[in-house]
């Protein structure tokens, strides 16, 4: 029976030192900032995916190595698209990837303190109601290379605005009739300042403030008032959000110290790089369409980037993080290859799985010189050399075994190290064998090796010179069927969001086989959530969905080197 041994994980700093380490350092040393608090600002629109963790190990370290503090706030303006279940996926997702909040934060909790500073701003004369459609206000905006035209209900007084906001909280008015904009500058060369929409009339209810409200304000709005309602001091998103810093910047420096919002210090954003992994997209938009349409078997489905779809793979908590602290935080966007977070993978694998002998497309092999009922148990280490742990179980060996159909080729071409017609080679852990024949069916096919062993090559070289290949193996009659899922990409192109189509017509039609192969019977007594590697195959593990002790399932979590490289004639198995 194996337990999992400790994985080595990175010593010390959560965060590797970067543009925003340097900042914080710097803000610390000048008393600029009292102590560092961040947040993940997650909407509960969707699960959880790789390319939030990315911002999880960032904010959620950096609290850490600072001894700071983060907030897990769901950014919850938008009730047409948000639900509690999205809300304790998250959480549960977070928590598993190994971090714990400062405080559970809402910015549906600070609607009313919103709408305050929403009026505070009219008051002042800095935000009026427009009536304009969002298709006019498009294009009165202007472009680029024109300013923009005021809205003629700009320069509405403040009494008709207060009493139209006050309305359009009541409900006096349809979902779009009127917009809270910002009086900020119209011809500005940042687009994002050119009079921002504050607060739209949306008649929905919200999963969390039911009926209570159908105004709802917008992301340009909630995002720094709640910022500063929890006293961030580093508030870190996205490179798409720096043109929005200005709003930003413009709403804090105008609300500081008013309706209740601390004076000083404020928060300040700082922007970095999002993760783009190649061949898989991460936009939860585009997720839930993929699961929507039937494409993936759900949010969970192991070929997923989402985090639940990672877990269920068999994917570690600590590999992801390893990742997110490989590929570093920058401030210019690209695109990370997928066999980064492989080999970060494997890396954590690669210390905690012990090694098994399983089949996943069985050829039989009946060894003609090994007693009929009888069986031998061999002792097998669980570790290769370079691992430093201990531990072996027990494998039977008898007169019937099943090999991995590729590891035979009647007609091998030069090169081929593994078994052939007259050729030897040895069984992990076990003896040589000889294949000295060969058994087909009425239509050719191959159906089983005959095959002698040498009982004197156990743990020693054979007599008639050494042996080339080890491949592995299972007895038939001790061997447990298992159905064997093999996970490979979830897109045969590497930027899916690069056309303008659908992204579903970039889809690999082989991201799923599934076959009936064989396991080791240790296996049995090991606990359901033990990770392996299946040596010469890949790292595997109980599906924790499908998988129960009478119907072993097994997925594989990431093979055992590039399995595109294979695909260009390289590799083995
Ligand atoms: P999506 O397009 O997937 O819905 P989003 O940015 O709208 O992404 P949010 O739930 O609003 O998703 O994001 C929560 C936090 O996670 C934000 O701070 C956001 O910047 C960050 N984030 C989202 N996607 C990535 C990514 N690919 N890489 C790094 N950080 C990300
Ligand atoms: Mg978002």
């Amino acid at each position: 029976m194996r337990t999992e041994t400790k994985n080595i994980s990175t010593e010390g700093r959560h965060v590797s030192p970067n543009f925003i380490t340097e900042i914080i350092d710097g803000d610390l040393q000048q008393g600029r900032s009292p102590k560092v608090v961040t947040r993940f600002p997650p909407e509960p629109n969707g699960y959880l995916h790789i390319g939030h963790a990315k911002s999880i190990a960032l904010n959620f370290g950096l609290a850490l190595d600072y001894r700071g503090e983060c907030n897990l706030r769901f950014d919850d303006t938008n009730p047409e698209t948000e639900s509690l279940e999205y809300v304790e996926a998250i959480k549960r997702d977070v928590q598993w990837l190994g971090f714990q909040w400062t405080r559970e934060c809402y910015a549906s909790d600070y609607f009313e303190r919103l709408f305050e500073c929403a009026v505070q701003l009219i008051r002042e004369g800095a935000a009026y109601v427009d009536s304009l459609s969002e298709e006019e206000i498009g294009t009165y905006r202007g472009t680029i290379t024109e300013p923009g035209r005021p809205s003629p209900y700009r320069d509405r007084s403040v009494t008709e605005n207060l009493d139209l906001f006050a309305r359009m909280r009541k409900g006096e008015f349809p979902s779009g009739a009127h917009v809270l904009r910002a009086k900020i500058d119209l011809r500005s060369p940042n687009m994002k300042l050119r009079d921002p929409v504050l607060y739209r009339i949306v008649h929905a209810p919200h999963y969390r403030t039911g009926n209570a409200w159908c105004i709802y304000p917008l992301y340009d709005f909630a995002h720094p008032l709640s910022d500063a309602i929890e006293s961030i001091s580093h508030s870190i998103c996205t490179l798409e959000f720096e043109n929005n810093r200005a709003i930003y910047d413009w709403l804090l420096e105008n609300l500081r110290g008013k309706c209740g919002l601390p004076a000083s210090p404020r928060p300040y954003q700082y922007e970095f790089a999002r993760l783009n992994l190649d061949y898989t997209i991460l936009s939860k938009r585009k997720l839930i369409k993929l699961v929507d349409d039937g494409h993936v078997k759900g949010w969970d489905d192991p070929r997923m980037p989402t985090i639940a779809g990672l877990r269920r793979r068999g994917v570690t908590p600590e590999a992801i993080r390893e990742f997110a602290n490989r590929i570093g935080v920058a401030k210019a966007n690209s695109r990370v290859d997928i066999a980064t977070f492989e080999s970060a993978i494997r890396d954590n694998l690669n210390y905690r799985a012990p090694r098994v002998l399983a089949v996943l497309r069985p050829m039989k092999v009946v060894l003609t010189n090994f007693a009929e009922q009888t069986v031998e148990e061999l002792q097998a280490p669980y570790w290769p050399h370079d691992v430093p742990n201990e531990g072996s179980r027990a494998v039977p060996f008898s007169r019937e075994l099943y090999i991995e159909r590729d590891d035979f080729l009647e007609h091998p071409p030069k090169g081929f190290y593994r078994l052939i017609p007259g050729g030897r080679v040895r069984l992990r852990h076990a003896y040589v064998i000889r294949c000295d024949d060969i058994v087909k069916d009425a239509a050719g096919n191959l159906v089983e090796l005959r095959c002698t062993y040498d009982p004197a090559t156990l743990g020693r070289p054979p007599a008639g010179g050494p042996v080339k290949g080890t491949i592995h193996w299972v007895s038939a009659h001790h061997g447990v069927r298992a159905e064997m899922r093999l996970y490979d990409r979830l897109f045969s192109v590497a930027d899916p969001e690069a056309g303008a189509g659908d992204v579903s017509g970039s889809l690999n039609p082989g991201s799923l086989t599934v076959v009936e192969g064989y396991v080791e019977p240790s296996v049995l007594h090991d606990p359901p959530e033990l990770r392996y590697q299946f040596e010469r195959l890949g790292y595997f593990w109980r599906d924790p969905v499908d998988a129960n002790p009478q119907r072993l399932v097994f997925n594989r979590i990431v093979s055992l080197r590039d399995s595109w490289a294979k695909r260009e004639g390289r590799g083995s198995v």
